[in-house]
């Protein structure tokens, strides 16, 4: 092992030889990734391939059974680690039911500002409602969030989860569970973070996205890494033959 250095070329995240098992199910099988700031990564693969709990082991909400996991070469797997302090750096935004359902839309996206960060809340609240009135919200920002559509508050998780600046944000399939016509509003927005240069890992399936956003492409299957490649090569000429007959069911 060499030691993490802090020169320039260190990967904001590095894992090496992740492992993960559930009893004698092993879900993340020696998993080697390394992801660069401003990098867009999006993981790709089957339904159990192990995506979320890749994304919940960075986030360590998952513990890691072996390997490491570097967040600008500190070694964050290390069980001496403060785990919150390390989650204030990262923003994760799941599926659904994301936002505080009790809380206002502007409670939400302040609330980690507010408790973990401790920004005055006249602070908190402008800069909350910036976000919303750029993804078009500021109108609810007093609601409660069962008046927004699932689109609307997969946004506003978005916008909660960077209100914190975080280093890297992970988004695990946010549009899947989103009626078809409400899934663009959310990957516009992913778009213009992607943009901005937020640094995001995402598992997705939404591979015409993925190829247009990602800057690499990431394919898992049962807990391995099978391929990962820059996101045209992936689509275009991918060398596995795993990786082909995953794509053909995209076709
Ligand atoms: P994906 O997100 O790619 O669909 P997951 O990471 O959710 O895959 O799941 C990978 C495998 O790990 C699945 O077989 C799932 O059943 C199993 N798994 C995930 N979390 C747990 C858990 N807490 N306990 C037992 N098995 C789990
Ligand atoms: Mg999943």
């Amino acid at each position: 092992m060499t030691a993490p250095s802090a020169s320039v070329a260190e990967p904001l995240l590095r894992l090496r030889g992740v492992r993960r098992a559930f009893g004698d199910h092993v879900v993340l099988d020696g998993i080697d990734l390394d992801v660069s700031a401003h990098e867009v990564v999006a993981l790709v693969g089957a339904s159990g391939s192990g995506k979320s709990t890749l994304l919940r082991t960075i986030n360590l909400i998952e513990r890691v059974d072996d390997g490491e996991i570097f967040l600008r070469g500190q070694d964050v797997s290390d069980p001496r680690v403060d785990a919150d302090g390390v989650r204030a750096r990262i923003g994760v935004v799941f599926q659904a039911y994301n936002l505080f359902p009790h809380l206002s839309v502007l409670d939400n996206v302040t609330l980690a500002s507010r408790l973990v960060h401790r920004v005055p809340r006249a602070e908190a609240e402008r800069r909350g409602l910036e976000l919303l009135a750029s993804i078009g919200l500021a109108d609810f920002a007093r609601a409660f969030p069962d008046r927004l559509s699932g689109g609307q508050q997969q946004r506003a998780a978005i916008v909660r989860a960077i209100a914190t600046e975080p280093e890297l944000l992970l988004l695990d399939e946010v549009t899947s569970a989103l009626d078809p016509e409400l899934v663009g509003e959310v990957l516009a927005l992913v778009r213009s973070l992607a943009d901005g240069g937020t640094t995001i890992v995402m598992a997705t399936h939404e591979m015409a996205f993925a190829r247009e956003v990602a800057d690499r492409v990431v394919f898992l299957d049962a807990g391995r890494i099978i391929e990962d490649a820059p996101a045209r090569q992936f689509f275009e000429s991918p060398r596995e033959e795993r990786t082909r007959e995953f794509l053909a069911r995209f076709l």
